[in-house]
């Protein structure tokens, strides 16, 4: 085994510990808190977690896409909320920067980011732009040396937590859709910047999202990601593709823990003087639920192979995120079934994981939205072969 190999053994067994030890025996006090002890979280930039994307040269872990996968698919099993206070900076935050940025952006955020000093968060989402992430209002107009924001995010996952945000804004109030659309990188405070209070959810208690105002905030042209106009979409789709890999992951991890849950269950509970783990019924639940997740979970490790070998395949990317997300949730419904009315009550664990879990549909792109992407690509693929 190669010491990098060895290095990576390490963090994942450490990772699991953490999971098992920590994470999993405080979901309960961080649901009913609506917070994470600072002591889990300071453990979480101890053990490297907000560094898992960004490259050893500025600090962080400089893992592989298939070592990410693999980490993610570890501390998902614990609640949801926990992935979700780091995932900001590991994706659309950070990436958006290490991909885009000037070389001095870089070395001034990066390392910050990787250690957990500074939370990122990302903030596309707008009342008029949700799915329709082209559609961005909130405008950035150049006034001498600055820029001056105009508009209204929500949905902003962290943004009350966060002290650096990677905000999309139109530059170009002529070009229509993303084209027009740059990123800008805003620090927490600054004046004309107000976060909204946290919004109320099903699920992912804990995991704060709000709404963000820019009322006439003056941000620096330094603060332009690449000191570049036009690119904010580009920003956005390499954090996305990032992210989505990653939320694939989470939903195998999630999907492990309920099976667990329900086949826990289903092995001690009886009913007819026989655990109801002996009926066909509530076997081919627990079977039907395992057969899905590994599929992800395969779907998942070898796209994040291909992505490592330097392929972008952005349709199949779409496949990982999508099923993963549609399977975690039919995994979470035959949990609460096979559990009853332990299922539905809320001192069960997996009452809390089904809630949780709706989420995954929705965000870094609604199923609907990957459909249209798989089709997509398809299609050009198709049409490339025919062209050649
Ligand atoms: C908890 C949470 C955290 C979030 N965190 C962030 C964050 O940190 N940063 C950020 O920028 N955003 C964030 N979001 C926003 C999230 O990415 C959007 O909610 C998502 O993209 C969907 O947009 P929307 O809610 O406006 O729904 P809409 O786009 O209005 O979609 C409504 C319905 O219409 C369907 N639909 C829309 N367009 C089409 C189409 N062309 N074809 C077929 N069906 C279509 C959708 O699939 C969906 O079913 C978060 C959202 C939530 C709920």
């Amino acid at each position: 085994m190669t010491s990098r190999a060895k290095d990576f053994e390490e963090l994942l067994a450490r990772v699991r510990a953490f999971t098992q030890d920590t994470l999993i025996p405080a979901e309960r006090q961080v649901e009913a808190d609506h917070a994470i002890p600072e002591p889990i979280v300071q453990e979480m930039r101890d053990i490297g977690l907000f560094g898992l994307t960004i490259p050893t040269k500025y600090g962080g872990s400089g893992l592989t896409m298939e070592q990410q996968v693999l980490t993610t698919m570890e501390f998902t099993q614990a609640s949801a909320v926990y992935r979700a206070r780091f995932s900001t900076t590991l994706g659309l935050g950070s990436q958006a920067i290490l991909h885009n940025a000037t070389e001095e952006q870089r070395e001034r955020y990066l390392p910050r980011l990787a250690s957990g000093e500074m939370t990122a968060s990302f903030a596309l989402t707008e009342p008029a732009a949700g799915s329709d992430a082209g559609n961005v209002q909130t405008r950035a107009d150049r006034d001498g040396d600055a820029y001056i924001l105009n508009g209204e995010k929500r949905y902003i996952t962290n943004a009350p937590e966060a002290d650096l945000f990677v905000v999309m804004a139109r530059t170009d109030p002529e070009t229509e859709g993303h084209r027009g659309v740059s990123a800008f990188l805003v620090e927490a405070g600054t004046p004309g910047l107000r976060i909204g209070e946290p919004d109320l959810k099903l699920g992912q208690h804990g995991s704060n999202t709000s709404e963000m105002y820019f009322e006439e905030c003056r941000v620096e042209a330094d603060m332009l990601v690449g000191h570049t106009e036009g690119i904010g979409f580009k920003c956005a789709m390499d954090g996305i593709n990032v992210a989505r890999m990653h939320v694939a992951a989470t939903c195998v991890g999630q999907a492990m823990r309920l099976i667990d849950e329900a086949l826990t269950y289903a092995v001690d509970r009886k009913q007819f003087d026989q655990p109801i783990a002996d009926f066909q019924a509530i076997q081919m639940m627990l079977a039907d639920s395992r057969a899905e997740m590994l599929a992800a979970r395969a779907m998942t490790l070898e796209t994040a192979r291909r992505i490592d070998a330097g392929e972008r395949p952005l349709g199949d990317m779409s496949c990982c995120k999508y099923f993963g997300s549609e399977m975690v949730s039919r995994v979470a419904d035959r949990a609460v079934q096979i559990l009853g009315g332990a299922g539905y009550l809320a001192n069960h664990d997996v009452e809390r994981l089904f809630r949780d879990a709706r989420l995954f549909r929705i965000y870094e792109g609604t199923s609907q939205i990957h459909q249209f992407i798989i089709a997509r690509e398809m299609i050009r693929g198709a049409q490339n072969s025919a062209d050649a």
